[in-house]
């Protein structure tokens, strides 16, 4: 029984690391800041805004573990970081256009895709 919670344990920690490993490597062309502030305090408080709504095609941060990093990848590039308080005032209208559209969107060309998150896809490839 007690070997039993403790595999449980350990896959839920880690899909966290996933989750977290990802969503670290999602933010990195950004630096991991808001876009539009400046703001680096905590990842958590960060969010992707597609540019253009109508190429959105899912939620990147509610897909993050279900989806493989590369889907992940070709979503973000569409997104720029914001922080939860400028993303707010983006869908608020708040933010002049001008402002929103001299910012670039994610670009990952120069980053490879973290190791232990490579391996977890291609384990999960082998699966489906
Ligand atoms: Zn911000
Ligand atoms: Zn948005």
């Amino acid at each position: 029984m007690a070997r039993r919670k403790k595999s449980r344990f350990r896959k839920s920690a880690f899909k966290g690391h996933l989750r977290a490993a990802s969503k670290s490597f999602l933010m990195r062309p950004a630096n991991n800041r808001c876009q539009i502030c400046g703001y680096d305090k905590y990842i958590g408080n960060l969010s992707f805004h597609h540019k253009n709504p109508e190429t959105k095609s899912f939620n990147i941060s509610m897909m993050i573990v279900k989806y493989s990093l590369s889907k992940l990848v070709a979503e973000a590039s569409k997104c720029i970081l914001a922080c939860h308080n400028c993303h707010g005032e983006i869908h608020a209208g708040m933010v002049c256009q001008a402002t929103i559209d001299a910012i670039p969107t994610l670009d990952y060309t120069r980053y490879r895709l973290p190791i232990d998150v490579l391996k977890w896809y291609c384990r999960r490839k082998k699966k489906q």
